[in-house]
C-alpha cells in the first residue's frame, strides 16, 4: 500500500477540523490524538516516539472518517466505544450515558459506608452502562448488586460490562422503571442512583454532544427535573435494611431541594457532598 501522510501531519490537520466544528483547540489536539491511536491501533508511546511515521492509505482513511463523526460532534466515546470509570474500562454506545467523572463521588460515597458491611447488597437505579453496580461490585468481593433500567439496549451494554469485569454472577439486571424490578430483592444495604435530572426545557440548552447523541431518556424525567428523586424519596426508604444508605447524584443548584426531600421522607443524617468544582453533587441521608 503507498503511503500518505506522516502522523504529525495527519494531527496538525484533524486538529484544525475539529477546532473548526467547534471543539476548543487544547481538546481538539488530545482528541484528535486518541482518533488517531483508534484508527492505527497505536500505544500513547508509539504516537510520541516516531512522529514522522508514514501512515498508509487505509489508516489514513480510517482515521478520517473518526474525525469526521467527531466533527459531527458524536462523543469520543461512543467513537472509540469505551470510557474510563473508577479505575475500569466501560463499553458504551449510544444506547446509555457515558459515564462521568462526578459519579465516581457517590461510588466512594457508597464504599465508604459499606466498609463494615460483610455481604453488602446493592441497588442501582437506571444503571446505564453499569458503571455503577458494576465498580462497586468489583471493589466489593462479597458485594450483590440489582440494577436496573428501562432500556433494553442499556441493558444489554451493562450486561457486556458486567462480563468484562467479572461480575455477572454477582450483578443482576433487571428492566423497568426505577426502583419495580428491584423490590422483590430488598432490604438493601444501599440504594444508589444517577437518575436522569435535567429539565425538559434545558435540555435544547445542552452542547450538542449531550443534547444530540446521549439517550434524552437518561437525561431527563420531563418538566420536573426533581421528578426521578420524588418518586425514590417516596420508593426507596422502605427498602433499605435500618442504617441503609440512600444515596444520589443531583445537577447543578437542586442538592438542597433533593436534601429537603430526604429529610421529609425521614431519613436522617441527611447531607451534601460537594465534588472537585464545590458544587454539591451527591445527596445523602440514612434509613431509620
Ligand atoms: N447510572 C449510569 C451512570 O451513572 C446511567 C445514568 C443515567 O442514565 N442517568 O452513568
Amino acid at each position: 500500500m503507498t503511503s500518505c501522510c506522516s502522523l504529525s501531519h495527519l494531527l496538525l490537520a484533524a486538529t484544525r477540523r475539529l477546532e473548526a466544528a467547534g471543539i476548543p483547540a487544547d481538546e481538539a489536539r488530545a482528541e484528535a490524538r486518541l482518533l488517531l491511536q483508534a484508527a492505527l491501533g497505536l500505544s500513547r508511546e508509539q504516537m510520541y516516539l516516531r512522529p514522522d511515521a508514514d501512515v498508509d492509505q487505509a489508516g489514513a482513511a480510517r482515521f478520517d472518517s473518526l474525525v469526521a463523526r467527531r466533527g459531527r460532534r458524536e462523543p469520543l466515546a461512543y467513537i472509540t466505544g469505551t470510557r474510563a470509570f473508577y479505575g475500569l474500562d466501560f463499553t458504551v454506545s449510544p444506547a446509555v450515558l457515558i459515564p462521568r467523572p462526578e459519579t465516581e463521588l457517590l461510588v466512594e460515597a457508597a464504599l465508604r459506608h459499606l466498609e463494615g458491611v460483610e455481604t453488602p447488597r446493592i441497588a442501582d437505579v437506571g444503571t446505564g452502562s453499569g458503571c455503577i453496580a458494576i465498580a462497586l461490585a468489583a471493589h466489593l468481593p462479597r458485594a450483590r448488586a440489582w440494577a436496573s433500567d428501562i432500556s433494553p439496549e442499556a441493558l444489554e451494554v451493562a450486561r457486556a460490562n458486567a462480563e468484562r469485569h467479572g461480575v455477572a454472577g454477582r450483578v443482576t439486571l433487571a428492566e423497568g422503571d426505577r426502583l419495580k424490578p428491584l423490590a422483590a430483592s430488598a432490604p438493601f444495604d444501599t440504594i444508589l442512583s444517577n437518575p436522569p435530572y435535567i429539565g425538559e426545557r434545558e435540555v435544547d440548552a445542552l452542547m450538542p454532544e449531550v443534547r444530540d447523541w446521549e439517550p434524552r431518556v437518561a437525561l431527563t424525567p420531563g418538566d420536573d427535573a426533581l421528578a426521578f428523586y420524588r418518586h425514590l424519596a417516596n420508593e426507596a426508604p422502605p427498602l433499605l435494611a435500618a442504617g441503609g444508605l440512600l444515596a444520589v447524584e443531583v445537577g447543578q443548584g437542586q442538592a438542597e431541594a433533593v436534601a429537603a426531600l430526604w429529610t421529609e421522607a425521614d431519613l436522617k443524617e441527611v447531607n451534601i457532598l460537594p465534588d472537585y468544582a464545590g458544587i454539591g453533587r451527591v445527596v445523602r441521608g440514612i434509613a431509620r
